[in-house]
């Protein structure tokens, strides 16, 4: 597989490409709901969604530094999603300052806790065995998905944000393609799943 470097690279010089090609088709296509230009939080969401996916599908090799930064990302996350759950638990239960700080200490340990074991069971799955389910197509449109769900509410040009990312993920798998043919592997390039 190519390296980081070589997908963070691409990922990083060609975004602006495919936002004049996607950006003019949804110029073209003139839909009217999407604000164009581009507001500057679209671009930006829009870039770091096409970078993180130019190296998301290596998620699946444990030596790839993105494995290990999807389970920083994903204990973050679950800190966070535990707080918003508890918060209020926390406020009615421990009034006292010091409890308080006692309490959020122990959230913040089971929710890190917990998400990374989650996500280290999840990543131990048979589909996500090395150039598996996340080295395909429908890897791309599910990152997409969640990207489009995730931005829906706070980002007017979700559907622009959601492709950018599904296609950052593309540029992967073609850049993987292009590697096994220089090399001479014979594997089946952009499978679907
Ligand atoms: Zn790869």
């Amino acid at each position: 597989m190519p390296q980081l470097r070589t997908h963070i690279y691409f990922g990083l010089f060609t975004y602006p490409l495919a936002y004049f090609l996607v950006g003019l088709i949804f110029m073209k296509a003139k839909w009217s709901h999407f604000s164009m230009p581009f507001d500057d939080l679209t671009i930006v969401l829009s870039y770091l969604v096409y970078v993180i996916g130019s190296d998301l599908p290596d998620i699946d090799s444990k030596t790839a530094p993105i494995h290990h930064f999807l389970k920083i990302l994903a204990s973050i996350l679950g800190v966070f999603m535990f707080l918003s759950w508890g918060s209020n638990l926390l406020s009615e239960k421990f009034g006292d300052a010091y409890l308080h700080l006692i309490a959020t200490s122990v959230f913040v340990l089971a929710g890190g806790l917990i998400s990374y074991i989650l996500i280290t069971l999840v990543l131990k799955l048979k589909i996500f065995n090395h150039r598996g389910f996340a080295h395909s197509i429908s890897f791309a449109v599910i990152y997409g998905l969640l990207i489009y769900i995730g931005f829906y509410r706070s980002a007017s040009n979700s559907l622009f944000i959601a492709l950018l990312g599904s296609i950052g993920v593309i540029l992967h798998l073609i850049l993987d393609a292009v590697e096994d043919v220089k090399k001479g592997n014979k594997r089946k390039a952009l499978k679907l799943w």
